[in-house]
C-alpha cells in the first residue's frame, strides 16, 4: 500500500495502480501475469514485460504474478517452447511460485462461457467460409456486412457448437462468433470470432479438443478465471480493449480485470517478431535460438549478458504509451556497466605477434603480480607468468605508425602490462607475403611494474601473453545482426534478409590466452585488458578448445551518444 512518503510511481501503469490501491479498486490486490504463447523463445521485448508485470508485483504487499501459458493455438505450439519460457522467467531472476497456468486448464470453462453467450443470444455458428467472413467484415472506411446465419435459433446455434465441439466438422466448416456489430468503426468488434475447428493435436489437452478459442477470446476470460487485476499488454491491443470488455461484461464473471496498453520495446539492428526469428534459425542464418547474435534470452546469455544487465536496462528504458526504438548501444552500456563491477580482468591476445625479447635469460619465468578487477579491491590479484618470448596484438605494432600511433613501432618503447617496458630493436618478415611475423625487441628490468623506475614515461601500455604459458583459444566476435537500424517490422516485410549483417559473426582460431583461464566454467565472464567483455561459450567450449564469446566490446558509443546530447 502507498504512504504519504511513497516516491512518485515511475511510471503511468504504476500510477494506475497506485490510484487503484487509494480507492480500493480491486479490494486492494495487485494481481498480474506474464502471458507468452510458447511458439517461440522469449527475447528482450518480454524481458521488458515481466519486468513491468513481477516488478509491479514484487513492489506491493502481496502482490501477485502469474505465468501463464497463453497456449489456444496447438498448430504453432509445443513444450519445448514452454520449458524453455520457464527456464528463461527464472534465469532473469523472477518466481511465479506456485501460480503457473495454462490457458488449456480453462478450456471447459471457456467453452461454457461460450454456451452462455449462445443462451443470451450474444454468438452464434457462422458457416461461411473463411474467405467470405473476410469479404463482410468490411474495410476502415466500409461497413461490414451481416452473415445470412447470424440470425439462427438459440437452439440451432447451441446444437451446432456442441457438434463443432465433438468434431462432427472440417476445419473451417463453421466458426462461433460473437454478435456484436457489423457496422462498428472499430472492426474488432464486427463480430469477431471466439472459436474455430482445428483438428489438430494440443501439446497438453492431446485430442481432447477440436475446437479452439481466440486469442481475443481466451484471454478477458483467463485473466478474469485467474483474478488478475491489472493486464498489461503492448499497444497494438488497445483496439481490442472493447472487445476485451464485452466479453467480460457478456458472460456471467465475477471479476473484471482492467487492461492497460503500453509501448512495446523495439531495438535498434535487430528485430524481435518471433516469425522472423524463426525463420532466421530455420533457414540457418544463425545457430540456433541461442545464436549469441539474436536478441532472445537464450542468445543473450550465450553471448554473457548477465540478467541484472537486462533488468537494469528494462527499468532504465521505463514504459510509456508511445511507440519508439531504443539504441541497441544503450544496451550494451548496462552491461559493460554490470560487467565492470563483476568480471575479473585477464590478458588475451586476439591476433597475436610473436615478440622476442633478446636480452630477456632464456629459461627465466617470472610470475608476476595482476591485479583481478581495479573496481574491486576485494577481488585480489593473480600471478601471471612472463618469460622470453610473448605475443602482442598485431594491431598494436605498426611498422610504418601514423602520427597517432603511440604503440609499438621500430625504435619505439612501450609497457607491457603488469610488466616492463620494451623497445623493438628489430622486425622479421615473411620473404614471400612481406607480413611482420616476429619482433625483436629488448627489455629494460629496471622498469618492472611496482619497482621504482617503473614510473618512466612510456605513452602506451599493451596487453600481451607469455608464448611458452599461454593457452590456445577460439574467440567468436560478433556484430549486430543488421545493418540497418531500423528496417521495418511490418509482416509482409521480407527485407530485413537484405539487411543481415554479413559480417555478424566473425571467428578467430588462433587466439592466445593467459594460463588462468584453462580452469575457467563454461558461462563464466571476463574483460579481457583493452579488448572488451568475453564469456567462456557454454555450448562450444572444452578443456581442450577454449571459445570464448565477446560480449560486447570495450568502446562505450553510448556514452558518446550520451555526451554528445548532453553538450546540446
Ligand atoms: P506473437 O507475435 O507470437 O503474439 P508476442 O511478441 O506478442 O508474439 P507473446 O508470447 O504473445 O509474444 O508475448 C508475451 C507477452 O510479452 C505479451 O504480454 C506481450 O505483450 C509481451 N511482449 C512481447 N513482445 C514485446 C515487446 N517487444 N515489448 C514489450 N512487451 C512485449
Ligand atoms: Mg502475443
Amino acid at each position: 500500500m502507498t504512504t504519504p512518503d511513497t516516491p512518485a510511481p515511475a511510471d503511468f501503469i504504476r500510477a494506475i495502480v497506485a490510484q487503484d490501491l487509494r480507492t480500493n479498486k480491486h479490494g486492494g490486490r495487485v494481481h498480474t501475469r506474464f502471458p507468452p504463447e510458447p511458439n517461440g523463445y522469449l527475447h528482450i521485448g518480454h524481458a521488458k514485460s515481466m519486468c513491468l508485470n513481477f516488478g509491479i508485483a514484487n513492489e506491493h504487499e502481496g502482490g501477485l504474478c502469474n505465468l501463464r501459458f497463453d497456449d489456444t493455438n496447438p498448430s504453432t505450439e509445443d513444450v519445448e517452447y514452454v520449458e524453455a519460457v520457464k527456464s528463461d522467467v527464472r534465469w532473469l531472476g523472477f518466481d511465479w511460485g506456485d501460480r503457473l497456468f495454462y490457458a488449456s486448464d480453462y478450456f471447459e470453462q471457456l467453452y461454457q462461457y461460450a454456451v452462455q453467450l449462445i443462451k443470451k443470444g450474444k454468438a452464434y455458428v457462422d458457416s461461411l467460409s473463411a474467405e467470405e467472413i473476410r469479404d463482410y467484415r468490411g474495410t476502415l472506411t466500409k461497413p461490414g456486412k451481416e452473415s445470412p446465419y447470424r440470425t439462427r435459433s438459440v437452439e440451432d446455434n447451441l446444437d451446432l457448437f456442441q457438434r463443432m465441439r465433438t468434431g462432427e466438422f472440417e476445419d473451417g466448416a463453421h466458426v462461433l462468433r460473437a454478435k456484436i456489430n457489423m457496422a462498428s468503426p472499430n472492426i474488432n468488434l464486427r463480430d469477431p470470432t471466439l472459436y474455430r475447428i482445428r483438428r489438430v493435436a494440443h501439446h497438453r489437452t492431446g485430442d481432447k479438443w477440436c475446437i479452439y478459442p481466440t486469442y481475443d477470446y481466451a484471454h478477458p476470460l483467463s485473466d478474469s478465471i485467474e483474478g488478475i487485476t491489472h493486464s498489461l499488454c503492448t499497444l497494438e491491443f488497445e483496439d481490442h480493449r472493447p472487445l476485451y470488455d464485452w466479453v467480460l461484461d457478456e458472460t456471467e464473471v465475477e471479476c473484471h480485470p482492467q487492461q492497460i496498453e503500453f509501448a512495446r520495446l523495439n531495438l535498434s539492428h535487430t528485430m524481435m517478431s518471433k516469425r522472423k526469428l524463426l525463420e532466421l534459425v530455420e533457414q540457418g542464418h544463425v545457430t540456433g535460438w541461442d545464436d549469441p547474435r539474436l536478441p532472445t534470452l537464450m542468445g543473450l546469455r550465450r553471448r554473457g549478458y548477465t540478467p541484472a544487465a537486462i533488468r537494469n536496462f528494462c527499468d532504465h528504458i521505463g514504459v510509456a504509451k508511445r511507440d519508439a526504438v531504443v539504441e541497441m548501444a544503450l544496451l550494451e552500456h548496462f552491461i559493460r556497466e554490470d560487467l565492470n563491477r563483476r568480471a575479473p580482468r585477464v590478458m588475451a591476445v586476439l591476433r597475436p605477434l610473436r615478440v622476442v625479447i633478446d636480452n630477456y635469460p632464456e629459461a627465466q619465468v617470472e610470475k608476476l603480480e595482476a591485479v583481478n578487477n581495479p573496481e574491486d579491491p576485494t577481488m585480489g590479484t593473480r600471478k601471471v607468468p612472463f618469460s622470453r618470448v610473448v605475443y602482442i596484438e598485431q594491431e598494436d605494432f605498426r611498422e610504418d605508425p601514423p602520427s597517432k600511433f603511440f604503440r609499438l613501432a621500430p625504435g619505439r618503447e612501450v609497457r607491457l602490462r603488469y610488466a616492463y617496458i620494451i623497445k623493438c630493436v628489430g622486425v622479421v618478415k615473411d620473404e614471400r607475403t612481406g607480413e611482420v611475423v616476429e619482433l625483436h625487441c629488448t627489455y629494460d628490468p629496471e622498469t618492472r611494474s611496482g619497482s621504482s623506475q617503473a614510473g618512466r614515461k612510456v605513452k602506451s601500455t599493451v596487453h600481451w601473453v607469455s608464448a611458452a604459458h599461454a593457452l590456445q583459444a577460439e574467440v567468436r566476435l560478433y556484430d549486430s545482426l543488421l545493418l540497418q537500424a531500423n528496417p521495418s517490422e511490418t509482416p509482409e516485410d521480407q527485407d530485413y534478409r537484405a539487411s543481415l549483417n554479413p559480417n555478424s559473426l566473425q571467428t578467430l582460431t588462433a587466439c592466445r590466452v593467459e594460463p588462468s583461464l584453462a580452469s575457467a566454467a563454461p558461462g563464466s565472464r571476463y574483460q579481457f585488458e583493452r579488448l572488451g567483455y568475453f564469456c567462456v561459450d557454454a555450448v562450444d567450449s572444452s578443456p581442450h578448445v577454449l571459445v570464448f564469446n565477446r560480449t560486447v566490446p570495450l568502446r562505450d558509443t553510448w556514452a558518446k551518444i550520451e555526451k554528445a546530447q548532453q553538450g546540446r
